[in-house]
């Protein structure tokens, strides 16, 4: 498929990868690259980590080199927001002004929930990008006496570590039983429950937050929870998940529902494809209409995404990958590959539970379907080319890698 021109909106992980795949396949034609954010594209892991920490500055994080970059020659527009898009008249409307598009790509990623009755509040701080990050270690950096995390999900969890490892007290309130239990179940949210309060959190769990409380100058002071305990903070992390950016496709003609939806090939419309944290879609290796918030999805899909635009409907091959991330937490690097549900047949095929440290096996229907490490990463690939084979459990089990 010959196209004139491809804009790819949002200069992030998934959009700048697409980017990088159209000019590895070949497209020499004009790529326009479409970022909001004022910086070029970087990589947002080390937020929550190193760069919270203080030990990388933002020139670690960038996620192609300024001379890379160059040779992409690209028509890179930052600072500059997409508003609109029309896909009748193929029309895509910019804080720029409006043009044409031939193939578009959509990469805008997601952006963070608010804690209601927060807005403008002096304190409170949520992450998704840099200069949010940045501000939150300014915060840290003024040695506040509480940090209150309020989500004890991948934020949460990855923030309260790092202010533990800065020596900075942290109370953490979850409205489930456990810590990630949503992605990890109960079980295996106990475990992580365990270990933060070895490292000193004060963690909350089975409540909520009835209201955030500021002093006479705007600025955070208290955060009374539902069962009416209060806890004095100086800041406030709100980390309760993410919706997607489709705000500027409303009345494109493409179906946004919690995401861009895709086919299975990650074609959204004629034309338009979608990838990263931004895109649903049907996978059909686990039967389910997915859509991913995490690092390896945002690259191979945005791989993918690029590619199927450069493809003809009969050569487009579907996205089935076995979804994983990681998560670091104090001296713990937690892996999931595949997708768990609580009723899964459970195996720990190496280490224990009580350890902290273990590699689980997860079976649904006599097949292979989720492996689960707590600093196991080499048994983490290792099981997740076995759910890509499509594996048996009995057979993962008996492997024994
Ligand atoms: P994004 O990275 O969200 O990028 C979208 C870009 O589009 C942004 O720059 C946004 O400003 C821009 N944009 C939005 N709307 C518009 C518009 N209308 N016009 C123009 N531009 C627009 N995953 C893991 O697997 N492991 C980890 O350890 C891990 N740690 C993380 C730590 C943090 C702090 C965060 C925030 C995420 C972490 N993730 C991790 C998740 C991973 O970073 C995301 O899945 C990934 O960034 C998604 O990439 P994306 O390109 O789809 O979207
Ligand atoms: P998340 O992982 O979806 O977790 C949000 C947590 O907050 C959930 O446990 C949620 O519970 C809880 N919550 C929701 N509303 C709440 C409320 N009003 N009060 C208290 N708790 C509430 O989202 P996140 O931690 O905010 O992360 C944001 C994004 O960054 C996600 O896309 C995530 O994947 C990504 N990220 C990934 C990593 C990683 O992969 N290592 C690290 C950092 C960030 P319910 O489920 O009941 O709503």
């Amino acid at each position: 498929m010959n196209r004139k021109s491809i804009h790819v909106v949002g200069a992030s992980l998934a959009g700048i990868r697409a980017a990088e795949a159209l000019r590895r396949r070949g497209f020499s034609n004009r790529i326009v690259l479409i970022g909001d954010e004022p910086h070029l594209p970087y990589d947002r892991p080390p937020l929550s980590k190193q760069v919270l920490a203080g030990s990388w500055d933002a020139d670690r994080i960038q996620l192609t080199k300024p001379e890379k970059l160059e040779d992409l020659d690209l028509d890179l527009r930052l600072g500059v927001r997409a508003t609109g898009f029309d896909l009748d008249s193929r029309t895509l409307a910019t804080s720029n002004g409006d043009e044409v598009v031939d193939g578009l790509l959509i990469a805008t990623g997601a952006r963070c929930r608010t804690l209601p009755g927060t807005e403008g509040m002096g304190g409170v701080h949520v992450l998704r990008d840099l200069d949010q990050a940045m501000a939150l270690r300014a915060a840290l950096d003024a040695e506040p006496e509480r940090v209150v995390v309020v989500g004890a999900g991948f934020i949460g969890a990855e923030v309260a570590a790092t202010c533990r490892e800065r020596s900075v007290e942290v109370t953490m309130v979850e409205a489930l039983n456990t810590p990630l239990a949503r992605v990890l179940g109960d079980q295996v949210g106990e475990i992580c429950a365990e270990i933060h309060r070895q490292h000193g959190v004060d963690l909350r769990t089975n409540v909520g937050v009835a209201r955030v409380e500021a002093d006479s100058e705007g600025r955070v002071a208290n955060v009374v929870l539902t069962d009416g305990a209060e806890v004095a903070a100086d800041v406030v992390v709100v980390g309760i998940g993410v919706v997607p950016n489709t705000e500027w496709l409303e009345g494109s003609g493409l179906t946004i529902d919690n995401g861009v939806l895709c086919d299975g090939t990650m074609l959204a419309g004629p034309g338009v494809t979608a990838a990263g944290d931004v895109a649903r879609w049907p996978n059909h290796r686990f039967d389910e209409v997915m859509r991913v918030e995490h690092w390896d999805n945002a690259i191979e899909q945005g791989v993918h995404a690029a590619e199927r635009l450069l493809t003809d409907e009969v050569d487009a091959r579907p996205f089935t990958p076995v979804p994983w991330f990681w998560s670091d937490q104090y001296d713990r690097k937690i892996q999931l590959a595949g997708r768990i549900r609580p009723d899964d047949d459970v195996e720990v095929v190496t280490g224990t539970l009580e350890a902290h440290r273990f590699a689980a096996l997860y079976g649904r229907k006599g097949k292979l379907v989720g492996v689960l490490g707590f600093n196991r990463p080499r048994h983490v690939m290792q099981y997740k080319t076995m759910i890509e084979d499509g594996i048996s459990f009995a057979d993962a089990i008996a492997a024994g890698v």
